[in-house]
This record gives C-alpha cells, structure tokens and sequence, in this order.
C-alpha cells in the first residue's frame, strides 16, 4: 500500500495526496504523458477522476483503484442569496466530519479550508475546540477541499482565487501538511501567494517555520483580548505563548515578509468589547504599524447562552475607537462570519447547547451543529469533551428534542 506520509500519519495514499511520482506508479507501463494529462485532469480541469477524458476507461479506474478520494460529501447548504455555501464531508477512513466553505464574489471565489478533524485548542468559544481533537489532515484532504470547491465555483462560471485555512482546526498544530497544500495550490492550481491566508490561534514556533518558508503567504491571528489574563481564558494556547511573545514572532514574520497581518476580534458582549480592551489592541498592533489591520467580527446575540455577541452600535463604537487611535480596522460584512466555520464565536458556538437547539433549521447555525452531533452520535468525543459542561448540556437538550 502507498502511504500518505504528512499530516494525516500511516494511512493509505488518496488522490491529492499523490504526487506526480506517485501517479507515475500507478501508471506504470503507460507512457509519461498520461501522468501530465491526469494532472492537467485533477488541478486544471477540476474534473472527477472518472471523468478524465484523456484517459481510457481502464486507467480511470486503475487510478480510482489505487488512489481514491479522501471525502464523502454529506451535506451541501447554500445561504438565501446563493453566494455562500457550506459543504459538510466525512473523510473516508473513519467517518470524522469536516467543513469547507466556498464564498462566492461578483468576479472570483474564495474557499475556507480545515486543516484538522476536531482541534485541540479548546478555544472556550467554539464548538469545535470543546468536541476535542480527532486526527491530522493530510495534504491531499486539504487540497481536495479545495479543488471540490473550485469544480462547484466552476459551474457558475468562477474561478477560486483566494485560500483562507481558517476552517476546522488550528493550521500552524499541522504546518507541514498545510505548508504541502500550499505548495500544491500556489505550484499546480496557480494560487498566488498573496492570495493564500494562514489563520492562527498563536502558535509561535508554527509563525516562525512559516516566515522561512519559500512562499509569502498571508498571516492572520485571531487575537480576541490583547491582555493575557482575558486572552488566556478565550484562548488557552496563550498561557504557553503569550501575547508580548505572539507579537514579538508577528513582527519578525512582518520583517521576513513584508506583509499586512490581520488580527481577527470576534466581539463578545461585555467581554472584550470596552474602551479598555480598544486600548489594550490599538497599543498592540501600534506595534506593528503599517503593517498590522484588525477585522472586527460582528456577531448575532444568540438567545439560552450568557455569552452573546456585541450589539451592531456596539461593534460600530468599538471600531470607531480603534480608528480613532490610529488602527486600521474594518468591520467584516455578516456573510464573512460564515467563512470561520466553526472557529467563530458566530453561529451555534456562542449559542452553546441551548442556542444550538434554536438554531437547529438555520442556516448559520445548520452546518456547524451538524458536526458536532455528528461527533456525539458516533460516540467520537474524547474523555475531555465529553466533561465539557456545554458539550454535556448540549447532549441532554439532543436527547430531548429526539424523545420528543
Ligand atoms: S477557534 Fe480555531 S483554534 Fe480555537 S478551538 Fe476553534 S478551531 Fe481550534
């Protein structure tokens, strides 16, 4: 059996895991031609590998044999206007859901990647960081979300030109099978590097391998509090690299790179939206200047959870603030919030258990509950997770609503 060797560990090799090598052996005995049209088949044409008409009929199934697709598509939904839609996939070794999301613009398209099944960040806002960890992503399982995003972008006369590895998961916990993703997408799909953005969390060393990389990708740090008593409590991964260290590997990254780095703010009623935590940011990316712009997420109260988002006047003062201090900042436009997946605060995650519930038929909160219950279903949480207060309640209030 060939093996995918990054990201997802000793499992069998699946199409956009191989490299041209690697077709070349399941091609073997053919002439080298065939391995450049079957690239040309998956990274330019987007096609289905059995639609591949350059190939005989046989081939396409030698290929499918040897080297089938990493994900069953599960669920598909589109938002009320047609410009967002959301794809839910099981990966085909063992059933864990993960989700892309494709955003539609008025000339270009831009996919929102996982990187992990799960995440062991256990951010305290978001669904996925409290059902715990699963497994690694594999270069193909990245990059085949991509290109199944790019073939539906295709049917409305789009072409995908932006990257945003801000799905499920934290991307620099998996940097090499994103770094081999980035590669494949920048090298064979002709993503230009500026066009492809790396979300984290924090994860120093991550920031650090990504600044002697090749390629001058984007860096985004969903930041939320810029004081570590508050930033520890959001975010756990700030007690082990904290904010002054998380600044210090941003601004080595700036000078390696030379690019903008963007700080997500997800606003949080009464939490970290105050005059005081304005400051406390503008302070920081002051820092940083000209090269640092804060995206403030604007987020829907969601009714059954102490924690909601902040009101419209208040994200609009809280950015107002910013700017007053000198910060570029910017308000992101809702149909943004969907593109975090389950990272956000948006959604069911700030909703908690009993928001969940209410947002059961939504479309905002639809995909993100999807996978959690997929993951309480199947019994794949971790001991952790199933301790996890919300993870418990939200398991009553799923066998309530089934018993009614
Ligand atoms: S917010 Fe991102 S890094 Fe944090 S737990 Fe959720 S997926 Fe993981």
């Amino acid at each position: 059996m060939i093996t995918a060797l990054s990201g997802g560990g000793e499992k069998g090799l699946t199409l956009y895991d191989a490299t041209r090598e690697q077709i070349g052996e399941v091609l073997a005995g053919e002439p080298s031609y065939r391995i450049e049209q079957t690239w040309k088949g998956l990274y330019e044409s987007f096609a289905e590998p059995e639609n591949i008409t350059t190939l005989s009929a046989a081939l396409r199934k030698r290929l499918g044999e040897a080297l089938p697709t990493a994900l069953i598509p599960v669920r598909e939904s589109v938002s009320d206007k047609g410009d967002t839609v959301k794809f839910l996939w099981h990966l085909a070794d063992g059933n864990h859901p993960i989700e892309t999301v494709l955003m539609h613009y008025a000339d270009r398209a831009t996919v929102c990647v996982s990187t992990q099944a799960g995440c062991a960040m256990a951010c305290g806002f978001c669904a996925t960081g409290q059902a715990g960890f699963n497994r690694q992503l594999s270069v193909g399982e990245i990059v085949e979300q991509v290109v199944r995003a790019a073939r539906h972008a295709k049917k409305r006369k789009q072409r995908v030109a932006n990257i945003v590895f801000m799905g499920m998961g934290e991307p620099l916990a998996n940097e090499p099978a994103v770094w081999g993703a980035i590669e494949r997408l920048h090298h064979d799909i002709g993503i230009s590097a500026r066009h492809l953005t790396v979300s984290t969390v924090g994860i120093v060393p991550g920031i650090r391998t990504l600044a002697n990389r090749p390629l001058p990708v984007n860096l985004a740090v969903s930041m939320h509090a810029a004081r570590n008593d508050l930033r520890d409590e959001l975010v756990p991964i700030n007690k082990r690299y904290p904010i002054d260290d998380l600044i210090e590997a941003c601004r080595d990254y700036l000078k390696v790179r030379n690019r903008r780095i963007s700080f997500e703010w997800a606003l949080i009623a009464g939490v970290n939206d105050t005059a005081r935590d304005a400051t406390e940011l503008a302070k920081l990316t002051t820092k940083l200047r000209p090269s640092a712009h804060v995206n403030v997420i604007p987020l829907n109260p969601t009714p059954g959870f102490p924690t909601r988002g902040t009101d419209a006047q208040g994200v609009r003062r809280f950015a107002k603030r910013l700017q007053d201090l000198g910060v570029n900042a910017t308000v992101s436009q809702p149909r943004h919030r969907h593109r975090r997946g389950l990272r956000t605060v948006g959604g069911w995650s700030a909703g908690g258990a009993d928001g969940a519930t209410q947002h059961l038929g939504s479309e905002q909160g639809g995909q993100a509950l999807a996978t959690l219950v997929d993951l309480l279903t199947q019994d794949r949480l971790d001991d952790r997770s199933k301790q996890s207060p919300v993870i418990r309640k939200m398991h009553g209030e799923l066998g309530a609503a089934r018993a009614q």
